[in-house]
């Protein structure tokens, strides 16, 4: 159980009707299973919902929303203004920075509306809405969502435990990180139970990769560097590279994962070419460096064991930026 009080959440509801659901930018497992599972929950409690995120569903995702009629992407003037238009308030799930809303927090910022909270990450901005159901010590934004369903006392259909297995899945590395629990099974128990096909999940999670995605693990191995005795591994992705291989920047998902999986390395991290310029940089942590720290150097932020921030630069200067901080961390520690 967290420590989250859900009376917040039921007493949010009961004086809004037309709630806009939202996540974060390169939105993952957790992300939109959340939203997802939430939106169905909410919709059959009779409510009004529009799930408006920054980024496109990327396709590993799709059989989330398998008729494209719940999530929508944020496109000023387009269709997501028009569902907007007459919103009472807003629910931001897997965040609580400003910087992971993207675009969309522009829109966000001009809301008058109350605005809610659902987030299991460590970093923080106070001013990014009034009510924080937040608990760091749990694993997946999912397993709040799965515990706000029980508590509004809404009934878990395959839909919902699709998306909340998902979400808990995708942040516990398919219950492989040490944030996997005894309770992180007996949820994942509950939702078989509810209908969540499990292995049907992981096949669309995992065996539906693409030529392109592959080459690109390809490309990214074959970029892996290490120093610091052994102790740091990183590896980079550059717009060429994607292009080379035809693959998708949501393909760059779990690459970093690469990093860490060397012996000896506690620290591992992935630099990747935004198309929009500036890198976007992952990081991840076996050992004591604190990744959100790390992150934080850089206006990031996340979890100690994983973190991102986007740097302005160009992906050496970079490199050389996160190599500089590293050093600081290590030196000190
Ligand atoms: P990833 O490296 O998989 O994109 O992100 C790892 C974790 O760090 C996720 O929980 C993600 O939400 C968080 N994260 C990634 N990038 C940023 C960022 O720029 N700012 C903040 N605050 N968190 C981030
Ligand atoms: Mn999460």
């Amino acid at each position: 159980m967290s420590s989250v009080d859900w009376s917040i959440l039921s007493d949010f509801l009961k004086r809004n009707d037309r709630i806009v659901l939202t996540t974060h930018i390169r939105p993952d497992g957790d992300a939109l299973g959340s939203e997802v599972a939430l939106a169905h929950a909410l919709l059959r409690m009779g409510k009004d919902i529009r799930c408006v995120n920054t980024s496109p569903l990327p396709p590993r995702y799709d059989f989330l929303d398998p008729d494209r009629r719940l999530l929508h992407h944020y496109q000023e003037g387009g269709q997501s203004n028009f569902l907007l238009k007459d919103a009472q308030a807003l629910i931001i799930l897997d965040l609580s920075s400003w910087s992971q809303l993207g675009r969309f927090g522009e829109w966000v910022r001009q809301f008058k509306g109350p605005k809610l909270v659902i987030d299991h990450h460590v970093s923080r901005d106070p001013d990014l809405a009034q009510n924080f159901l937040v608990d760091t010590s749990i694993e997946a934004t999912g397993r709040l969502v799965f515990e706000a369903i029980n508590h509004l006392k809404g009934k878990i259909n395959s839909d919902i435990a699709t998306g909340i297995l998902t979400a808990i899945a995708m942040d516990t590395g398919w219950f492989r990180h040490p944030n996997t629990s005894a309770g992180t099974l007996r949820i994942i128990a509950d939702l078989i139970e509810a209908g969540a096909p499990i292995s049907d999940i992981f096949k669309k999670l995992f065996e539906r990769n693409t030529l392109g995605r592959l080459r690109l693990v390809g490309e990214t191995l074959t970029s892996l560097k290490t120093d610091f005795d052994g102790r740091v591994a990183w590896a980079t992705v550059t717009r060429e590279a994607l292009e080379k291989v035809g693959a998708l920047p949501s393909d760059t998902e779990d690459l970093v994962d690469y990093t860490v999986s060397i012996l000896g390395v506690e620290l591992g991290f992935l630099l990747m070419e935004l198309p929009a310029g500036g890198i976007k940089l992952s990081l991840r942590s076996r050992g004591e460096i604190d990744c959100c720290e790390l992150a934080g150097k850089f206006g990031g932020g996340g979890h100690r064991a994983a973190s991102g921030a986007t740097l302005p630069e160009p992906v050496d200067k970079a490199l050389e930026s996160v190599k500089q901080q590293i050093a600081l961390m290590l030196k000190s520690s």
